[in-house]
């Protein structure tokens, strides 16, 4: 098939060349040049582990073409992906300008049957909309698919290649045929691929992300419990993620979600519930919680300087918002570099991919270590906050060494309070007693 992907960030950028990898022509459109000039000189743009080896197989396959202009994009397609940004308007809504924006041009641009799927993350209503933008330009026939995305940032290429299932809202027959014979190489290990309408498809989408911030927000409040009853967390979590109902996955706490979905997506769904007069409450809650735990980290930190941070200095481990990603939208990590800064004491952060973002963002607020010891010189303690595989077994000793005293607060849980016990660490995490 022919597909335009419209927006080449972390989801155009994994569907474009994952769609490429079955055979399919792929053109990407981009609005940003530097971006498609990197691309389409073989440049990666994102860090996504396995993406580049697809990337540069498909580009040299010349299966994956790069370009700016929308027109020639679409010239051909069979099918024309939205992936384009719907971040949180000033009131908290999804702000479809990125989206509805394209939909008109496309309209002006349309020649012949083509199928617009959206996989922007949308609210209830937009397919309709989209519909309706595209229409003021073009009289011919078109159908607009609801195709919500559940990549997850990390993963994204496995996800992409062999999803849980695929969700795909239309009331059209043709559409629906053309979606299947697209998904069908992505499904063939059996798993469903979903066919609904297009509301509930947009639905679905914000009920997912909900529920998983849900799920870990209600685990970061355990947590807070077991520390103040004097309980263990994990062992909390072995104890009921045994359960089938429960399952074992996304009880992890720590210092709170990031990235760019669940906090916009939370937030969205909460305006789209009060737009019908809806309390969502249990969503309030969360979006709450979720702020009050980026900084959980912080009264253990002031408590054990004494409540004065002026001049200390921290190393800081992992800015990204998790693991295995250069992604730092609502990254935990840099609402505790503030707070910290803000109290007067000065960090030293050390991130395997998400540097350079940091750089780019925040760049005269703290300094940057080459590797993950060196943040250490001169530190005060040593704070963890994103899980990467390389912070889970490092040298101790080198860490005793390069702290000024062997102290660490850990965001993510990754160290075993024994092992932290018999290396005489200060070591304080979520939801478990403290090694003092
Ligand atoms: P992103 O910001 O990484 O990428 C968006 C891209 O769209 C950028 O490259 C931008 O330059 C481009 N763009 C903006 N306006 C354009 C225009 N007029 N024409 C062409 N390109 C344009 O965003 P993302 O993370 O890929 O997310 C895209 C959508 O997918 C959002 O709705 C998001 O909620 C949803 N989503 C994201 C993820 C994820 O893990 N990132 C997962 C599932 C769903």
């Amino acid at each position: 098939m022919k597909i335009t992907v419209v927006g080449t960030g972390y989801v155009g950028l994994v569907s474009g060349t994952c769609f490429a990898e079955t055979g399919n022509k792929v053109t990407c459109v981009d609005i940003d040049e530097k971006k498609v000039q990197k691309l389409a000189n073989g440049t990666i743009t994102i860090y996504e582990p396995g993406l580049e080896k697809l990337f540069q197989r498909n580009l040299k396959e010349e299966r994956l073409i790069f370009t700016t202009d929308l027109a020639e994009g679409i010239k051909e397609a069979d099918i024309i992906f939205l992936a384009l940004p719907t971040p949180p308007g000033e009131d908290g809504s999804a702000d479809l300008k990125y989206v509805l924006g394209v939909a008109e041009q496309i309209g002006k641009l349309l020649v012949g049957y083509k199928v617009i799927v959206n996989k922007s993350t949308v609210p209830v209503g937009t397919a309709q909309k989209v519909h309706n933008a595209i229409r003021k330009n073009y009289n011919g026939e078109f159908d607009v698919v609801s195709n919500p995305e559940f990549l997850r940032e990390g993963v994204a290429v496995d996800d992409f290649m062999k999803p849980d299932r695929v969700v795909v809202g239309t009331s059209s027959e043709r559409a629906k045929k053309l979606m299947s014979e697209l998904y069908a190489p992505y499904v063939r290990q059996g798993n469903p691929v979903i066919f609904m309408d297009e509301p509930s498809a947009e639905l679905t989408k914000y009920a997912a992300n909900s529920f998983l911030a849900t799920k870990i927000t209600f685990m970061n409040e355990i947590a807070r419990l077991c520390e103040l009853l004097g309980a263990d967390v994990d062992m909390v979590r072995k104890g009921i993620g045994t359960d089938e109902r429960i399952g074992k996955r996304f009880l992890f706490p720590g210092i709170g979600y990031g990235g760019s979905c669940f906090p916009k997506d939370v937030q969205a769904l909460v305006r789209s519930s009060h737009e019908v007069d809806y309390d969502f409450k249990i969503l309030e809650s969360v979006m709450q919680v979720n702020e009050d735990q980026k900084l959980h980290l912080l009264p253990k930190i002031k408590k054990y300087f004494n409540g004065n941070l002026v001049g200390k200095h921290f190393a800081l481990w992992g800015l990204a918002f998790k693991p295995n990603t250069d992604d730092i939208r609502e990254a935990p990590a840099l609402y505790i570099i503030k707070a910290l800064v803000g109290e007067g004491a000065t960090v030293t952060a050390y991130d395997p991919e998400a540097m350079p973002n940091v750089k780019a963002q925040v760049n005269d607020i703290i300094n940057y270590a080459e590797t993950q010891y060196d943040a250490l010189k001169e530190a005060d303690a040593l704070i963890i906050a994103t899980e990467w595989n390389e912070f889970r077994t490092p040298e101790f000793e080198k860490i005793a060494a390069g702290l000024k005293s062997k102290v660490i607060f850990d965001g993510r849980n990754v160290f075993d309070l024994q092992h932290m016990e018999s290396l005489g660490f200060h070591y304080e995490s979520v939801g478990r007693k403290p090694i003092t």
